[in-house]
């Protein structure tokens, strides 16, 4: 294992990417905020088998917080991630601080209409909008042939698509499956912020999430009675649901029944006491 090479302007990263073209090297692109767990390496690791190179970014957006939300407090071990991404195949990681990526004047911001409706987008105004305008900026910079997100954070995935594909930016964009504890709670850098007692209440959130694929898969298409199911477990466990919804795959159009052939998904967002986790699961009936 090597330790990656740090990159903290974007006129470094200019250089190693126009170095890199000039070696005829294919490029992965791994954009994270930093406090690296497992669903995050998975990322690095597929980029390393798909290309060349991997680069990763560690950046705590501030554009994607609201002023109520935990910025201030987001967990940060630089040192441990470096260290981890050396591990998971990337060779360099690009650490910008906030007032590189936005100094003094900054005023272009970049906003996908309609996958950010609802959901998340309407529980967190502006939100997709900050995820939108880095995700741009760090494709626009590095010039990616491929870049790689979670499923985890699905409706930030569709965001993504559409913006790659509307602005014509010419990066395969690549969704990989959620990383879970072995007792089925999604791995989330905020998981660190869970008291013992929450963390046991948070496995809720997947446990209805896999009630409603179970009954979806035995047939169940209705949206209301798996809803229903997928509440269960958060009722009894006294968390606060923020939203549970299932949406069509790829458009996140609401749906009232599950069509088979017809890719279904329900997203699940719900605080356990300050701490707001999100969680999703395709659903298909027969
Ligand atoms: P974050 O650092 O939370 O902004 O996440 C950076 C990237 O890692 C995003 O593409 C996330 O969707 C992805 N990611 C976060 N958690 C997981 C997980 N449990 N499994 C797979 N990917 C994940």
């Amino acid at each position: 294992m090597t330790t990656p090479r740090v990159l903290k302007t974007p006129d470094e990263v200019r250089w190693f990417e126009r170095d890199l073209r000039r070696r005829g090297q294919r490029l992965a692109l791994v954009p994270t905020m930093g406090f690296l767990h497992e669903g995050h390496l998975s990322l690095m690791r597929e980029g390393r088998v798909r290309c060349d190179v991997v680069a990763a970014t560690i950046f705590v957006n501030p554009a994607q917080f609201g002023p109520n939300e935990d910025l201030s407090r987001y967990p940060r071990d630089q040192e441990g991630d470096l260290t981890k991404c050396g591990q998971a195949g990337a060779s360099v990681v690009y650490c910008p601080e906030p007032s590189t990526v936005y100094p003094p004047g900054y005023q272009t911001y970049v906003s996908v209409e309609q996958v950010s409706q609802g959901l998340c987008g309407g529980r967190r105004p502006g939100h997709f909008r900050g995820v939108a305008t880095v995700v741009t900026k760090l494709l626009s910079l590095f010039r990616p042939d491929v870049a790689l997100f979670g499923e985890k954070d699905y409706q930030q995935l569709q965001v993504i698509k559409a913006l790659a594909k509307d602005l014509e930016l010419g990066v395969e964009i690549v969704g990989l499956p959620t990383v879970r504890e072995a007792d089925g709670l999604a791995m989330s850098s905020r998981n660190v912020y869970l008291s013992a007692e929450d963390r046991a209440r948070a496995l809720s959130l997947s446990k209805g999430l896999f009630a409603m694929k179970a009954a979806a898969e035995g047939g169940e298409a209705n949206v209301a009675r798996l809803v229903a199911l997928g509440l269960a477990p958060l009722t009894q466990a006294k968390v606060k649901v923020d939203y549970l919804e299932v949406r069509d795959a790829d458009t996140l159009a609401p749906l009232t029944t599950v069509t088979s052939g017809r890719p279904a998904r329900v997203l699940v967002a719900a605080f356990l006491g300050a701490t707001r986790l999100i969680d999703n699961l395709a659903l298909t009936v027969p």
